[in-house]
């Protein structure tokens, strides 16, 4: 297949270097005029769109999209297929999906979980908003590029229900770290603590998956010096777009803004930037109440 692909940073070089290694013909633009090896490099984000019968975008927030997308869609052919599979807001994923609809093309939204390492070794999961048609075509590169793919409805609900997902990761990985501070302070061994909860009913996937104390549990960045992973300023950035959402439709969400004023707190006064979501939990060790 034909495909343009336009943000070649941690998460699209290795989703596009998987679809080139499937066979495909891959177009890539980005800003930073970085590539992604074996593609054909264009010199602007239309050029990389134009002739394409799928357009991929990876890019780091919705108003970047918008941007790119007005420029790409006049450039695309009619009935090619806009997937985009950033984590963007559910409004930006929404307004791309209408423009791009009344150009004749088909729009998903497929933002993904799974990380750098997902990305690299083609499992990550799509979670998809848009129409049947759109994501039939669209099937194939899905799954080179994941494991898994599930259609949560019209366009913006992919978006939607990974700020969903993110919300509870984020508050459970915070009562997770804080937790292990209270039961070190309480004199518990962490491997106790761990084998307890991890087969209680305080098992999630921040403590069986990936828990934050290194030495205990599976490996995980708390292993690596807490190394990202998935680094505590994308976990800020997708808190804050499940609250925006959460405003713009009225929703109570008091764990989920909690969690947002925490994780500023931690990457933009302390020293979180850089750092897994998970270092958390030597923030908490250092902490007492006051
Ligand atoms: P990144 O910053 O490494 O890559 C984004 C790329 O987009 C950069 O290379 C940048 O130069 C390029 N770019 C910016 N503006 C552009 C423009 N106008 N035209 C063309 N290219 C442009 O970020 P990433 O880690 O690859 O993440 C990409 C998206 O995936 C984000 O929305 C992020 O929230 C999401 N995501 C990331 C992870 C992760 O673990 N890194 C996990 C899940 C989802």
């Amino acid at each position: 297949m034909k495909i343009g692909f336009i943000g070649l940073g941690n998460m699209g070089a290795p989703m596009a270097a998987n679809l080139l290694k499937a066979g495909h013909d891959v177009t890539g633009f980005d800003v930073a005029g970085i590539t992604a090896e074996g593609a054909r490099e264009a010199a602007s984000a239309a050029e990389a769109a134009t002739g394409a019968e799928v357009v991929i975008t990876m890019l780091p927030n919705g108003q970047i999209l918008r941007s790119v997308a007005a420029e790409i869609i006049p450039a695309m052919s009619a009935g090619a297929v806009f997937l985009d599979c950033s984590t963007v807001d559910v409004d930006s994923a929404r307004a791309v999906a209408a423009d791009a609809q009344a150009a004749g093309l088909s729009a998903l939204d497929a933002p993904v979980s799974g990380g750098i390492g997902g990305a690299t070794a083609g499992t990550l999961t799509f979670m998809i908003g848009g129409d049947d048609a759109g994501l039939a075509k669209a099937q194939p590169l899905l799954d080179i590029m994941g494991g898994k793919s599930v259609h949560c409805g019209p366009s913006g609900n992919g978006q939607a229900v990974k700020i969903c997902n993110n919300m509870i990761l984020g508050v459970t990985m915070i009562a997770t770290c804080e937790a292990f501070a209270l039961a070190d302070k309480l004199g518990l061994d962490r491997q106790a603590m761990f084998d307890v909860v991890s087969t209680s009913s305080g098992y999630s996937w921040s403590m069986n998956a990936y828990c934050p104390a290194p030495g205990i549990g599976p490996k995980s960045p708390a292993d690596n010096g807490y190394k990202p992973g998935f680094a505590a300023e994308l976990m800020f950035k997708d808190l804050g777009l499940a609250q925006n959402a959460a405003e713009a439709v009225d929703a109570d969400t008091p764990m989920g803004e909690r969690a947002l004023a925490l994780y500023r707190q931690f990457v933009e006064g302390e020293d979180g930037r850089g750092r897994d979501f998970s270092a958390m939990l030597p923030r908490f060790e250092k902490r007492g109440r006051g």
